[in-house]
């Protein structure tokens, strides 16, 4: 058990012997029942947000208008959420209002799907107003409540439900499902960051395949950008064990356009970027010594293993890259025996553009093979050949 479940249990502990009703809710007990480590250990109360507060030492308002406390009295901190209802969602991204309650049975109804509906007491008691054990076990995911009004209200349950399936391997209800159908137009409302969350967990579950198979054969993925072309290559090029991501997505859709739609990261944007960099080399000719130094051995190898997929021949193995790459007279930029400063006192000129020019120049030829990377040698040259 993960070591948050004793802090969960403090926590429960606390707030019952203040008379108050504390469960533990959602991923957590739906992963203990499948026997699998959980993500998170989330409790749900009926004391309120202010009464949360002054039971404990230590506490951050996360999202104290959501109900949501973090609770650090203990080893693990641990997020505590009033028992609450959602309003109505004319937007259908966020509630217009949350409303506390004291029931339990009002919280759970909100509840996305029903293996996520379950709560847990401090004494072992499940609470399972839904089926949802039952779910578990013909492994479904069901919505609580009419499928319908649950879709259209808040659409990113749709992509959850998608996400739950490529990651426990199960099956959509057919009402379910229907429902998704009808209202997956919505997804297009939701903020892309949220329906990227789900994208980056998908990648990393058991049946990634699975999610893209739902997404085009019931047209779920029609708000969502790359949703379809996704399916397309994964079935055309993935073997079993590929672990697809951005990376492979975008260069196998080759639409790199997905990363500016998606908001991502700098980080992500230029890793993709470098690894398709290396790929349409490979694609086309010997990678040139340059070129190698060029990248990082990350990319090529991310490139390789995309070709892999795709039985493409290469044009050199990657152990051969390898070795090409780690004979090449400098590994990094920083290596070159002189300096911006060496360039000034040699030429007695001032910075500018021309430094970086020349730098870049030496590296060129250092890397080639052409110029010995030697204080005394790079003098000599630049007086002889650059400064003519
Ligand atoms: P994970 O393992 O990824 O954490 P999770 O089921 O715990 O999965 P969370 O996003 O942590 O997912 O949400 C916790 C719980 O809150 C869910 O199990 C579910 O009961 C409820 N929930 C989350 N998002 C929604 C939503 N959009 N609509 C209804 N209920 C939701
Ligand atoms: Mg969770």
């Amino acid at each position: 058990k993960h070591p948050a479940w004793q802090s969960a249990h403090d926590v429960m502990e606390t707030l019952e012997q203040h008379g108050h009703e504390a469960v533990i809710v959602g991923g957590a007990v739906r992963d203990y029942l499948l026997d699998k480590p959980a993500n998170d250990v989330d409790v749900a109360t009926s004391a309120m947000p202010l009464e949360v507060k002054a039971l404990f030492e230590k506490t951050v308002d996360v999202g104290i208008a959501h109900g949501t406390i973090l609770v650090l009295d203990f080893e693990e901190p641990i997020e505590v959420t009033t028992f609450r209802t959602e309003g109505t969602y004319t937007d259908r991204r966020r509630p217009d209002e949350v409303t506390f309650v004291r029931s339990l049975a009002e919280d759970l109804k909100r509840r996305d799907f029903t293996i996520n509906a379950m709560a847990l007491r401090r004494s072992g008691e499940l609470v399972d107003l839904y089926r949802g054990q039952e779910d578990l076990q013909q492994q479904i995911i069901r919505a609580v409540g009419e499928p319908y009004a649950r879709f259209s209200e808040d659409a990113l349950r749709i992509i959850r439900g998608v996400r739950f399936v490529a990651q426990l391997g199960f099956t959509l209800e057919q009402e379910t499902l229907i429902a998704m159908q009808k209202t997956s137009h919505y997804l297009g409302e939701i903020a892309i960051e949220r329906v990227k969350a789900e994208w980056d967990k998908i990648f990393v579950s058991r049946a990634p395949e699975k999610a893209m198979y739902y997404m085009q054969e019931y047209n779920l993925g029609e708000a969502i950008p790359g949703a379809f072309e996704a399916y397309t290559k994964w079935q055309n090029y993935a073997a079993k064990d590929a672990k697809w991501g951005w990376t492979y997505w975008c260069i196998l859709t080759n639409d790199l356009t997905l990363l500016q739609q998606y908001r991502c990261s700098n980080d992500e944007k230029s890793f993709v970027k470098q690894a398709k960099a290396c790929y349409d080399i490979l694609l086309q000719h010997q990678p040139t010594k340059f070129e190698l130094f060029q990248y990082d051995l990350k990319y090529w190898k991310c490139a390789y293993e995309l070709l892999a997929l795709q039985n493409v021949t290469k044009v050199i193995s990657y152990p051969e890259l390898v070795k090409e790459k780690q004979d090449l007279p400098i590994q990094h930029v920083q290596e070159i025996a002189v300096t911006g400063k060496h360039l000034m006192t040699w030429t007695n000129q001032k910075g500018g553009p021309w430094l970086r020019e020349v730098l870049d120049e030496i590296v060129k030829r250092v890397v080639n093979g052409q110029l010995e990377n030697n204080e005394q040698t790079i003098k000599e040259w630049l007086q002889n050949e650059w400064f003519v």
